[in-house]
C-alpha cells in the first residue's frame, strides 16, 4: 500500500468477530466433544452472527467434528497460534521479534481450523443470514468510504485512477486467507484496492510475509510507503532488470529512512509491481505532456516546462494521489530541453518511419 489507511468505523466490529472466533477455538481446546448448543452458550453474547450460523448449517456441524478428530493438544495449539497471532498488529517492531505462529502450525490441523473459519467468512459474513444485512457489505462500504475520499477513485495502493472504486475496488486480505486463517476477519489485514491491484496478474495470492519479517513490512494501517518514500526517476543500477532506461522508482527519503526502509520498498514492490507499472504510466504520461509541447513554438519550451515544474510542486504539496503525474513532470522539467529534443527526434524519426513503411 502506498498511502496509509486509517481503520473505519467498524473495525471494532471486525474486532469482535475475531474475539468469536477465538473463543471457538478456545471451546475446542478445552472441551472433549463438539457440543454445538454449549458451545453457543460459550460464546453468547457478543457470537449473535455465529449462532444463526451454527443454527442454520449441517457443514458448520461437520467441520468442527472434524476439528474435533484432532488430538485435544493439536486443537489447543491452533488456539494459542490464533491468540498469538491476532495480536500481530501490536508487535511490528524489530524488539518484539515477532513470527507468525500459524506458519508452524501442523499442516492437516491448520486445514480444519481453516475450513471453519472460511466458511463462516463466506457463508455467515458476507451473506444474509436470517435477513439481517451481511457484515461484509458494511465493513467494505466503511472501509472505502474512509480511504478512498479525496479525491474520490484513487487506489490507496497503485495510485491509479479506476471508476467508482467504492463498488469495483475489492477488500484485499493483506496477508492472505490460505495461510492466515486467525486474520481473516482481522481489521488491520483488510485493505480497499482496486480490482487490478487485487488481480492475480499483480497481488492475488502474494504473501507479504513469505520473504520479509514483520518490521520489514509496511503494513497499511501502521506504516505506510508515503512515510518515508519519495517517488523518482532514476535509472535502476540493481541490475538484472531488463529494461536499462529510466524507470519511476520508490527510493528512501533521506530526513524519514530507517535502516528497513530498503527492505520495506522492495517488498511493497514484489506485491504490487509498482516500479514497473509507473514506469508504465509514465511513458504514457511524458507522450500526452509532449503531444502538448509539440503544438508551442521550440522558443516556449522552456518556459512551458518551469510552469508545470510549478505545478508539480503544487502537486506534491496538496494532491499526493497524483504524485506519478507530479514526478513526471518534475521529470521533464528537470531534464530541460535536453529531454524534449531528445523525445522529439525520436518523434520524427518514428513519422519518417511510419510514412517510409506505408
Ligand atoms: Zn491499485
Amino acid at each position: 500500500m502506498y498511502l496509509k489507511l486509517s481503520q473505519g468505523m467498524d473495525s471494532d466490529k471486525m474486532r469482535d468477530m475475531n474475539k468469536t472466533v477465538l473463543k471457538i477455538f478456545e471451546y475446542a481446546a478445552q472441551k472433549s466433544e463438539p457440543d454445538l448448543p454449549r458451545m453457543k452458550k460459550f460464546l453468547d453474547p457478543d457470537g449473535h452472527w455465529l449462532l444463526a450460523a451454527c443454527e442454520k448449517s449441517g457443514k458448520l456441524r461437520e467441520y468442527m467434528e472434524a476439528l474435533f478428530s484432532e488430538p485435544q493438544t493439536q486443537r489447543q495449539s491452533v488456539y494459542e497460534a490464533f491468540r498469538h497471532d491476532m495480536d500481530f498488529d501490536k508487535n511490528t517492531e524489530e524488539k518484539d521479534g515477532f513470527v507468525f505462529l500459524e506458519d508452524s502450525l501442523d499442516k492437516q490441523i491448520k486445514q480444519k481450523a481453516k475450513q471453519i473459519v472460511l466458511w463462516l467468512y463466506e457463508n455467515s459474513f458476507k451473506k444474509k443470514i436470517n435477513g439481517e444485512r451481511s457484515g461484509y457489505k458494511a465493513f467494505k462500504k466503511s472501509l472505502f468510504f474512509g480511504n478512498v475520499k479525496n479525491p474520490p477513485d484513487i487506489c490507496p495502493s497503485c495510485l491509479a485512477f479506476q471508476s467508482n472504486l467504492s463498488k469495483y475496488g475489492e477488500m484485499d486480505h493483506f496477508f492472505p486467507k490460505k495461510e492466515y486463517p486467525a486474520l481473516i476477519f482481522h481489521p488491520v489485514n483488510l485493505t480497499c484496492i482496486c480490482s487490478v491491484c487485487n488481480g492475480s496478474c499483480v497481488k492475488g495470492q502474494k504473501n507479504p510475509g513469505e520473504r520479509n519479517r514483520l518490521w520489514e513490512i509496511y503494513i497499511p494501517y501502521l506504516l505506510a510507503a508515503e512515510e518515508e518514500v519519495v517517488l523518482r526517476i532514476q535509472r535502476d543500477n540493481k541490475g538484472g532488470k531488463e529494461w536499462k532506461g529510466p524507470r519511476i522508482m520508490m527510493v528512501p527519503d533521506k530526513n524519514k529512512k530507517s535502516k528497513y526502509t530498503d527492505k520495506r520498498i522492495d517488498n511493497l514492490d514484489s506485491l504490487f509491481n509498482l516500479s514497473d507499472r509507473w514506469t508504465d504510466e509514465m511513458y504514457r504520461f511524458i507522450m500526452i505532456e509532449l503531444d502538448w509541447l509539440k503544438e508551442k513554438a521550440e522558443d516556449e519550451y522552456e518556459k512551458m516546462l518551469r510552469y508545470r515544474s510549478d505545478m508539480a510542486k503544487e502537486i506534491f504539496q496538496n494532491q499526493k494521489w497524483n504524485m506519478v503525474g507530479a514526478v513526471c513532470l518534475s521529470y521533464m522539467a528537470d531534464s530541460g530541453l535536453r529531454l524534449v529534443k531528445k523525445y522529439m527526434e525520436m518523434w520524427k524519426e518514428d513519422e519518417e518511419k511510419m510514412k517510409k513503411g506505408n
